[in-house]
């Protein structure tokens, strides 16, 4: 991927993470180009399937493209959000520093991403608090 493909990505996420919506100039790591279908899946580099995204969200994510929903009494497959085909503000939504599912697609995005692991609550909440989240 050329450097040009890579600063679209960034500036189309706003310099946030696509899941999570971190801002990524308060991280001290950079954040990644993620391929929402991974390559070993016949994703490709097209900018339709290039996602910006924390390395927490993008390490937890992997290859995968869906997760167990088991809000209802047997457990469906769901896939998981895509940046690029889903809107945020639709599927996820957010409860003070956590991030909740609104729909089957939110809830197991939150969860296969582990979106509220206690130190990235934490991390929202002091940006909530210094008025740097969500921005
Ligand atoms: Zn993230």
């Amino acid at each position: 991927m050329d450097e040009a493909t890579a600063r679209f990505v960034r500036e189309r996420a706003g310099f946030r993470c696509e899941y999570c919506l971190l801002p990524e100039r308060h991280v001290r790591l950079p954040f990644e180009i993620e391929h929402v279908v991974a390559r070993q899946h016949g994703g490709t580099d097209a900018l339709g399937n290039l996602a910006f995204a924390c390395l927490h969200c993008n390490k937890r994510k992997g290859p995968n493209l869906t997760g167990l929903d088991r809000v209802a009494a047997r457990a469906k497959i769901v896939r998981l959000f895509h940046p690029r085909h889903h809107s945020w503000g639709y599927h996820f939504s957010l409860l003070g520093p956590r991030i909740v599912g609104r729909t089957a697609i939110g809830r197991v995005t939150v969860d296969v991403l582990a979106m509220n692991e206690p130190l990235l609550v934490l991390l929202r909440e002091e940006l909530i608090e210094e008025g740097l989240f969500p921005g």
